[in-house]
């Protein structure tokens, strides 16, 4: 299930506003210097962040500066910080042991990230989800160890195409958990292209997030020609950052050696700049020891661990170019 508001945080200090097209509101906040933003710590991502930081594609991703402490105070006024280079949770939570202070504090830690929105004003956000699936082959085995039938997975997939389930599963209304992942992938671009759009924020007011069945080539093209419409520079720059991303991650032995899952690349642009960056680094898994490498562009096969995330990246550059030429 995708949770996602686009919303608008104005921080306390720099006062601009700050984009959010995907995950929960509270995984992120402003971050203590200006040009900072703070993502709750996800452990596998906060590793993935310190091989980046000594990978070729260190260029491509957020700077990433750290673990931070943050005591959250119930009215989240007033915060406190403690910096931690290498962050280990257990330790984190013991610098604040000072009970009468910390009363009705909760104590949290965050990724330091660099704001990628920083050095834009007035910025066109879009987040595209890369790869052929969004979730680890690890769900989907747990999914499968007791499939039971859900009547609640059923109705959301009659909600969105009423032809989706079989006469099987439409007798007995309701469809395995395993069966609704595998569908839910194809009824937008993800299984077919290899991204999708998972939001989008233009310059002026618009934003938009109704992408979850933006699925034909033709339907993307759309969106994605609505996103760069009146900024033609920005097409040119996004094809340059795409083809700079592809040929680092060709080398990187970051991307050889892990599987890229639900990952996206975010693309930024005011009148004047464009950058992609890649983001979102929580579904990132080494791979199992009997596999040192995978393709990244070949088909996904249950246990092959493929995520298909050059096959995204290629046809984000095809569809570029596509419009382009336009
Ligand atoms: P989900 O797993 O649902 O995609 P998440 O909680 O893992 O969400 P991210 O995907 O990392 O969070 O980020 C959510 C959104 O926050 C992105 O779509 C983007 O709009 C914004 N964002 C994330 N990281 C940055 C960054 N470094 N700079 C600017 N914006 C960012
Ligand atoms: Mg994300
Ligand atoms: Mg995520």
């Amino acid at each position: 299930i995708v949770h996602w508001t686009p919303f608008f945080q104005t921080y306390k200090k720099q006062r601009y506003p700050w984009v959010q097209l995907a995950g929960h509101q509270g995984n992120f906040r402003a971050g203590p210097m200006p040009g900072t933003i703070l993502k709750k710590l996800c452990p596998q991502e906060e590793a993935c962040f310190q091989l980046l930081m000594q990978d070729v594609l260190r260029p491509y991703v957020p700077e990433y500066k750290g673990v931070l402490d943050v005591r959250e105070l119930e009215d989240r006024g007033k915060t406190e910080a403690n910096n931690h280079t290498d962050g280990i949770l257990t330790n984190n939570i013991e610098t604040t042991n000072d009970k009468e202070e910390n009363k009705g504090a909760i104590v949290a830690s965050y990724l330091q990230l660099q704001d990628l929105l920083g050095e834009f004003e007035q910025p066109c956000v879009m987040d595209c989800k890369i790869g052929v699936r969004t979730y680890l082959e690890s769900e989907l085995a747990k999914a499968k160890e007791r499939p039971k039938l859900r009547k609640d997975m059923y109705e959301k997939m009659v909600q969105v195409d009423p032809s989706a389930p079989n006469a099987e599963e439409r007798r007995l209304q309701g469809v395995t958990k395993p069966r609704y992942m595998v569908w839910r992938e194809t009824i937008s671009s993800t299984a077919t292209l290899g991204f999708r759009v998972e939001g989008m924020k233009l310059a002026r007011g618009g934003s938009s997030k109704d992408f979850k069945t933006t699925r034909t080539r033709e339907q993307v093209i759309e969106a994605l020609q609505r996103f760069v419409d009146g900024y033609p520079h920005a097409i040119s720059k996004y094809l340059q950052h795409l083809k700079a991303i592809r040929a680092a991650l060709n080398i990187s032995p970051f991307f050889a050696s892990h599987e890229v899952v639900g990952s996206s690349l975010l693309f930024v642009h005011d009148t004047k700049c464009a950058g992609v960056w890649m983001i979102d680094f929580a579904k990132t898994l080494p791979l199992p020891q009997h596999l040192p490498r995978i393709r990244h562009d070949a088909d996904w096969q249950v246990g092959n661990h493929e995520d298909g995330y050059l096959i995204g990246v290629n046809n984000l550059i095809e569809i570029f170019e596509e419009i382009k030429e336009c």
